[in-house]
């Protein structure tokens, strides 16, 4: 970014911007790059508004109007309203006043009233939802909550369920499935008139889908249970998906359970971390306890080829990010858009495509509702719908088995889950590029970031 005349502004170069901000839309059509005009200092916060396309909003995009988190402005700071024809985007008040959020200005850069790369950045880190909610088992000590028989923890959950209540009434993002940093990104490339015809996905595919397994313990790795691992992973690979399994460190036996991850491993599946416990802690620890766990955990795994994580409870914050920046590739434990995560925090990303969580470690979204969450949405059936918006969007189907007794690992279960991956199969043959994880935020970031 380079300083203009005006003190309190600057211009921003949308190709200048991290390319997995940006996303696809980063690359740029040679010369031809509009810039924008941003003010030097960053909102100190945002508040829920709504969001209304303007008669400048580029006619190929989707107008928005919608409830947002919009980044707190003083009266003196909110541009004022030009002549009719150049609004982009408004913000819109109670009251039912309005305020430009994006200006154009014919032959100048487009005025924001908010570096909207801040603003991005704010719903991909989720910092408009304030501290996180902690969940209610990270808060027992001493008992690990993760080494309770799976009929106690069956029971446990409901029961946590009914004491978490319905979640902060917050009416934002948008349940089950919100892609607003998506939409503002795509407009960003639109009105700096960046390309947008590069393919993203190997082969022309249209979306990605990668299979997720959350293995919270050694159930299903036992010798008397391969039978039903295996009918999981023949059901799964018949129709050409793989994915990964997240296996708990601590309840692992690389020894005993060879076999079962041998099996998970030749089927093309990835291993991947799930903790060192599941006692919902790990978020919560000090920079040297979370490192230590993290050292322990690929200790425990190594010769597995463990490149992700995904935090048990779903846990994460910003200095967690930075710890495991320097253990694994990427992490999978923020969803797009949820308040079902036991924590009914109500929160997400609010993007179906990976993005940098923190330094070189890449967040890949959990994109459709777990298992677990799905009696209160009308079970699998919902999560077509989801599916055809995110493959509309191109971006990655990121679903989660839970396969332990009393969660998915149970007729009732299974065969839902497998009507449903084949029901994808069907609808998108050919049009999805399955693959696992790791192999899916190596190709994003090398397509984006021309890494
Ligand atoms: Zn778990």
């Amino acid at each position: 970014m380079t300083a203009t005349g005006h003190a309190a502004t600057q211009t921003l170069r949308w190709s200048a911007q991290d390319p997995l901000l940006a996303g696809l839309l980063a690359s740029t059509e040679a010369g031809a790059e509009r810039l924008f005009e941003v003010p030097a200092a960053r909102p100190t916060g945002t508040r829920i508004g709504r969001i209304v396309a303007g008669d400048a909003w580029p006619d190929e995009l989707p107008p928005l109007d919608r409830l947002a988190p919009v980044p707190d402005l003083a009266d003196a700071e909110r541009p004022t309203t030009p002549d009719a024809g150049h609004v982009v985007l408004f913000c819109e008040e109670t009251s039912g006043k309005r305020w430009p959020l994006c200006i154009d200005r014919p032959g100048k850069p487009l005025r924001w009233a908010v570096d909207p790369a801040a603003w991005i950045r704010t719903l991909l880190e989720e910092t408009y939802a304030g501290e996180l909610a902690r969940p209610l088992p990270s808060r027992i000590p001493l008992v690990n909550y993760a080494r309770l028989p799976h009929a106690v923890k069956g029971l446990a959950e409901s029961l946590l369920g009914q004491l978490a209540g319905p979640g902060p009434n917050r009416p934002f993002p948008e349940l089950p499935l919100d892609t607003l940093a998506d939409s503002l990104r795509a407009l960003c490339a639109r009105t700096a008139r960046v390309a947008t015809d590069r393919t993203l996905w190997p082969d022309g595919r249209r979306a990605a889908i990668t299979l997720t397994h959350d293995v919270d313990t050694e159930w299903i790795l036992e010798a008397r249970n391969s039978g039903l691992l295996d009918e999981i992973l023949d059901a799964e690979t018949s129709l050409g998906f793989r994915g990964a399994w997240y296996i708990v460190a601590s309840r692992v036996d690389p020894i005993r359970h060879e076999r079962a991850l041998n099996t998970i491993r030749d089927a093309g599946h990835e291993i991947g971390a799930h903790g060192w416990n599941h006692d919902a802690k790990l978020a919560y620890l000090d920079e040297s306890a979370q490192e230590r766990r993290a050292t322990r955990i690929l200790d425990r795994l190594a010769d597995l080829g463990v490149e992700g994580i995904r935090t048990p409870w779903y846990s994460r914050s910003p200095e967690l990010f930075t710890v495991l920046e320097r253990h694994f590739a990427y992490d999978t434990s923020v969803p797009s858009a949820s308040d079902l995560y036991g924590t009914r925090t109500h929160t997400g990303c609010c993007t179906v495509f990976p993005y940098r969580a923190a330094g070189r470690l890449t967040e890949l979204p959990i994109t459709l509702p777990p298992d677990t969450a799905l009696d209160g949405l009308g079970g699998y059936a919902m999560l077509h719908r989801l599916a055809d918006e995110i493959v509309a969007q191109g971006g990655v189907l990121v679903p989660i088995l839970h396969p332990q007794p009393h969660q998915s690992a149970r007729r009732g279960r299974l065969e839902p889950y497998f009507e449903f991956l084949r029901g994808v199969a069907r609808r998108w043959e050919g049009e999805l590029w399955s693959a696992t994880p790791a192999e899916i935020v190596r190709w994003y970031t090398c397509a984006v970031g021309g890494a």
